[in-house]
């Protein structure tokens, strides 16, 4: 037999498959040990075969099957196969994308317990062991009450030889047990609520279907029950499920909802795991012990067999779309997932994407919809304040009249609010009102964001600190202007009013482990209390106690220049809003805008989606913009300028190249810096392209920017979320 195998080693150049002789027990998904130019190195096998076309002599034999059971399952191969077609992957790097590090490159391990039993009477023990042991009798007189005990504690106690001794005499016996490392569990018990009518039709409509639906349901309307429903009953017919969540670490009450309904069945894995935990989760999915896998984007190249549902909730968020390399759409693997166990692929969201919803338009998605809330309980009612107005009538602060009124009668009733601000630090940039000095990063070209509590200047983009300034570094002055409001500031001046406790939510309060957890946990418990947060507060929590939500600075993703920002201010609006009164239907929302009448905030106000949709899509179709194109982003990024520029210049004559061929198609063509130009000390230029939506032009823009250039490298996006 000849085993095809791909080799994992960092030079991208390689992307074939080696004909190797394979051993006995050789099996395709296995990892092994092959020759590999004079080296050893890792492989995977990825087919075996009766003949081989090279020449028998030159063949080098497998040196080691590094498992018995392959670790790339048959369904998980074709999935990588499946990138490789869709993305223009490199089938090593799909391969690294479905195998985390601690299972490709066995950079975590099992651990076990040993424990210890007499497995003789205590009478036939002592008399073998004789009067004079006295440390052995112990050992065994202690065990035979006990039953069993932990091996390392029993020698604590007594000593390791007496405990040896009894074992090499076999009086007594060891065994191991596998430990796993779990991820905390959060083990609240949770009712489990009866379905409304609208529910059980949800889920009569969709469970078993071979197809795509888009369940649309505003915020509160029991989406995520419908899930665990369809869930629970694939589970009952022996099949599994994946559930993806846009960052589970943020939304510890989604874990602890599906712990509570499906106990020691449910996986998780997100990236605040360690690699030990993450190992051990996996390896539950890939044993079938877990048969619920529960999320981040990544978690839909788990090894579960025999899928029954795959829910991808939020769809709409842009964590599902990888901004780094290797690059993939989740919904494009979820869809190739969903076709290959024959099951429904849900995805859910109060407020689906464009695409998305078109999708349903056209007939590619079923649509289903839950228009209300649980119990019929109202939306909360959002308010929309113009700051300009607050600047004629004198009010100079972040704050407005009206948003205070409502803290205060928030407080006043005892109840809990969250104010939501895109921003964390102090303040948004530093600049000299004298010379115009602007504090930025060494590394990066954009501007240092300043944190008062560490009193510190941070760069947002790579990290990178500084001293604070107190006065100009160029012309000395002292008279310093900090630039727009983040969390930090925002959280000052509310403890100046307010004498009730205020939380924090944003990357820096949160980078401990479990750091949401415990925020999240301290603020359900206080009343009435106030929670700050950027977008992470935005998403999936569920608090009854919340009946004020204050939007400070929406603005801010408005004006964030690509096609998406609409569609994305729109959904932040609707998702932020949706954690006000949920239980008693007491919620309120003020929005804070200098552009009280653009349409995103008038259908957002009404929760009018379907507006909202009409009223984008027709101008996406005037303006050309996805979904009635494509928008094609190069990437070309290096520490030296000048060979970024070259590179770059390549490219572009190749684009070119293709913009001859594809005439008309190629709507849109150039080559420029990034938006931002240098990040981490590496110099930034893009080709950016916008083309008529066909396969083949994308495919071709793939192939051209398929090239190794020596430290450079090349990212290509596409409809990217995030132009920087
Ligand atoms: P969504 O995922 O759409 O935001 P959830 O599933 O989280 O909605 O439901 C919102 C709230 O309503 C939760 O507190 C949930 O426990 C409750 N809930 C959901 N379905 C029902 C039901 N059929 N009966 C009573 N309460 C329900
Ligand atoms: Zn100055
Ligand atoms: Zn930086």
């Amino acid at each position: 037999m000849y085993a095809k195998v791909i080799v994992d080693i960092s030079n991208d150049a390689v992307d074939r498959v080696f004909d190797y002789i394979a051993l006995p027990d050789t099996k395709v998904g296995m990892r092994v040990k092959v020759p590999f130019a004079g080296r050893v190195v890792l492989g995977y096998v990825v087919a075996l075969t009766e003949t081989s076309e090279v020449d028998n002599s030159k063949l080098k034999p497998i040196i080691k099957n590094l498992e018995s059971v392959p670790k790339l399952k048959p369904e998980i191969l074709e999935v990588c196969r499946f990138l490789c077609g869709r993305f223009f992957l490199r089938l090593s790097d799909a391969i690294k994308l479905v195998l985390p590090a601690c299972v490709r490159l066995d950079r975590a391990s099992e651990q076990y317990s040993s424990f210890v039993r007499l497995i003789l009477d205590i009478d036939t023990a002592i008399n073998l062991i004789g009067k004079r042991a006295k440390s052995q009798l112990s050992v065994v007189a202690f065990l035979s009450e006990q039953g069993e005990a932990d091996y390392t504690r029993l020698c604590e106690m007594f000593s390791r030889s007496s405990v040896n001794s009894l074992i090499e005499k076999g009086i007594i016996e060891r065994t191991y047990t596998r430990r796993m490392r779990s991820p905390e569990k959060i083990n609240a018990k949770i009712e489990r609520n009866v379905l409304t009518k609208m529910q059980q039709n949800a889920v009569g409509t969709i469970e078993n279907q071979d197809k795509t639906f888009l369940l649309k349901g505003v915020t509160g309307s029991g989406k995520t029950e419908v899930y665990m429903t369809i869930i629970e009953n694939a589970l009952n017919q022996g099949k599994t499920a994946i559930m993806l969540v846009p960052e589970i670490s943020l939304t510890p009450q989604m874990m602890s909802r599906f712990n509570s309904r499906f106990p020691n069945l449910v996986a998780v894995l997100h990236s605040g795991l360690s690699e030990g935990e993450r190992y051990d989760e996996w390896d539950r999915i890939f044993t079938g012990q877990a048969r619920v896998v529960l999320g981040a984007r990544s978690a839909i190249f788990a090894p579960v067999e025999n899928l029954g549902v795959i829910v991808i909730d939020e769809e709409h968020d842009s964590s599902y779309v990888s901004e780094t390399n290797p690059r993939y759409f989740t919904h494009d693997v979820a869809e190739f997932r969903a076709r290959f166990n024959h099951c429904p692929l849900i995805l859910g969201s109060a407020t689906p994407s464009i695409d998305s919803f078109k999708k349903a338009k056209d007939g590619i998605y079923t649509l289903v919809e839950l228009p209300e809330r649980i119990n019929n309980i109202a939306m909360p009612k959002i308010e929309i304040v113009d700051m300009l107005g607050e600047l004629m009538e004198g009010n100079t602060s972040p704050y407005s009249k009206r948003l205070i009124a409502k803290l205060d009668e928030c407080i006043a009733n005892k109840k809990q609010a969250i104010l939501f601000i895109n921003r964390r630090g102090f303040a948004s940039f530093v600049l000299c009102r004298e010379c115009g000095y602007r504090a930025k990063c060494d590394d990066c070209e954009v501007s240092l964001v300043y944190h008062k509590e560490d009193n510190e200047l941070k760069c947002h983009f790579c990290g990178k600190r500084y001293r604070a300034l107190t006065n100009c570094p160029n012309c000395h002055s002292t008279n310093i202007k900090y630039g727009a409001l983040g969390t930090e500031r925002v959280c000052e001046d509310l403890r100046k009013m307010f004498n009730v406790p205020i939380f924090r939510m944003d990357n820096d309060t949160t980078r401990v482990k479990n750091g949401h957890k415990h925020i999240l946990e301290q603020f359900a418990e206080t009343t009435p209390s106030i929670l700050v947060g950027t977008q992470m507060i935005a998403k999936g929590h569920d608090y009854p106690n919340v009946a004020f939500v204050g939007i400070l600075d929406a603005d801010v993703s408005l004006y964030n220049s690509d096609y998406k920002s609409n569609e994305r201010t729109f959904q932040l609006v609707t998702q932020v809003s949706g954690r006000a009164g949920r239980k008693n239907g007491d919620g309120s929302v003020v929005l804070q805008t200098y552009a009280p009448k653009h349409y995103v905030y008038r259908f957002a106000k009404n929760y009018d989606y379907n507006g909202f949709y009409e009223k984008e899509i027709n101008l996406r179709a005037t303006t050309k913009f996805p979904p009635f194109s494509t928008i094609l982003r190069i990437l070309v990024s290096s520490t030296s300028d000048t060979r970024a520029k070259e590179v770059t210049k390549i490219l572009y004559d190749r684009a070119q190249e293709l913009k001859e061929r594809y005439g008309n198609d190629i709507l849109f063509l150039q080559a420029m810096p990034a938006p931002v130009k240098r990040i981490q000390t590496k110099y930034r230029y893009q080709i950016l392209t916008r083309y008529t939506p066909c396969d083949k032009i994308t495919n071709d823009f793939f192939s051209i920017s398929d090239i190794i250039e020596k430290d450079v490298s090349i990212f290509v996006e596409i409809n990217p979320n995030n132009l920087r």
